[in-house]
């Protein structure tokens, strides 16, 4: 018997501070230098300017730059924009030793991921993410996909970026609203790993925000939680899945509701839902959910979303029922079981859409 150990690791940084487009020349000049440069970003992103700042930052280690700028929004994460995108590429003959930098929320991020994990077998990306969203999630851990009209994240890979910047200055021009839709993913660390990051977020005398002086901590903690579990689980068999708390839910409200639902509001949906079935089936403690709904009401994760009404239970069961984390006749939830600890737990999914019945009902 002859063994042989393929380890294979491509450690990269993720650089947390303000200022980092402004001074890309320098973050990423070991990565872009002398290289042709394709820069994907969505409209708004552009209009707020940060493309151009970008482009003059790397201006002087590299003059072969090509940018793509797409409309906003989820539909943007389409096979048609990959398609779009490898062609492009091989158009202006990108080689691998060339690079891609996906400048956007988490749509860009996943969009750019996946192409730049497929084009040519891989070519190396950076993901400098512009939402709170993207930064403490998306834009970290090598997810990349892109959606079917059958469903959400439906193709994908994993394919880690080389390199992440962070730039916290980006976050001065989100609106309220998306900014709160990041912190739907910031209570989810707390709720899944971490009960001082939610008591730091339950006690404070101000929400959160982009001007709070502690943000720059807040964000590098979640990273640090998304590292520590990609690190044990980088291909989401165990303990990664629990990253997916609120999310079987949560996809299937964005998709229902053809994603006029954001991915942090329907997050925050699935994560008091999946609660309050952990309360039904005795999975919990009971007094958890008066203090978690006021915690997502903070920011106002649960306003827009009015699952009884808008959306019936059969049409939310349906969208699931494509969900790729449904394997066989069986699905794995993470359960709350108290704060700063949820549990995963399978079950078949007869069983499933009768616990979620009864909180329909
Ligand atoms: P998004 O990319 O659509 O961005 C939200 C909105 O903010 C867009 O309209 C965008 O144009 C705008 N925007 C971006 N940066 C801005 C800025 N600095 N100032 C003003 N406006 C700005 O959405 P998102 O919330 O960043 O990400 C959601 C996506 O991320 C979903 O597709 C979700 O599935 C995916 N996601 C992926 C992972 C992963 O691990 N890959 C994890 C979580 C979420
Ligand atoms: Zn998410």
């Amino acid at each position: 018997l002859e063994n042989v150990n393929v380890a294979v690791a491509n450690p990269y940084d993720v650089i947390i501070d303000n200022d980092l487009i402004k001074n890309a020349g320098h973050h990423l000049e070991d990565l872009v230098q002398q290289r042709k440069v394709m820069i994907v970003t969505d409209e708004n992103v552009a209009s707020y300017g940060y493309l151009g700042t970008l482009q003059e930052a790397i201006s002087p280690i590299t003059t072969d730059v090509n940018t793509i700028t797409l409309p906003a929004g989820e539909a943007q994460k389409s096979s048609a924009n990959y398609i779009r995108l490898q062609e492009e590429l091989a158009t202006l003959n990108y080689s691998r030793s060339d690079v891609l930098i996906a400048l956007g929320g988490g749509v860009i991020g996943d969009l750019v991921g996946f192409t730049a994990a497929t084009y040519l077998r891989g070519i190396p990306y950076i993901q400098i993410p512009t939402t709170l969203l993207s930064a403490i999630d998306s834009s970290v851990g090598g997810k990349t996909a892109i959606d079917l009209p059958q469903g959400k994240n439906l193709v994908g890979a994993f394919y880690q970026p080389a390199r992440v910047l962070c730039d916290l200055t980006t976050f001065h021009t989100l609106s309220q609203s998306i900014f709160e839709d990041g912190c739907a993913e910031l209570i989810k660390y707390g709720m899944i790993l971490d009960s001082d990051l939610l008591n730091n977020l339950m006690t404070r005398d101000q929400p959160l925000n982009a001007l709070s002086e502690d943000l720059a901590a807040v964000v590098k903690r979640c990273v640090e939680i998304k590292r520590s579990v990609v690190l044990e689980d980088e291909l989401d068999l165990g303990l990664r899945q629990l990253l997916n708390f609120g999310h079987t839910i949560g996809h299937a409200i964005e998709q229902v509701s053809h994603y006029k639902v954001s991915h942090g509001r329907g997050v925050a949906t699935g994560m008091i839902l999946t609660q309050l079935m952990a309360e039904k089936e005795g999975l919990t403690a009971l007094s958890l959910a008066d203090r978690f709904n006021n915690l997502l009401n903070q920011y106002h994760l649960l306003d827009q979303v009015h699952v009884s009404k808008e959306h019936t239970f059969e049409d939310i069961l349906a969208a699931m029922t494509n969900d790729k984390k449904r394997r066989g006749g069986e699905i794995t939830e993470i359960f709350p079981e108290s704060f700063g600890k949820c549990e995963l737990k399978t079950i078949t999914f007869d069983q499933y859409a009768g616990w979620l019945e009864t909180i329909f009902t």
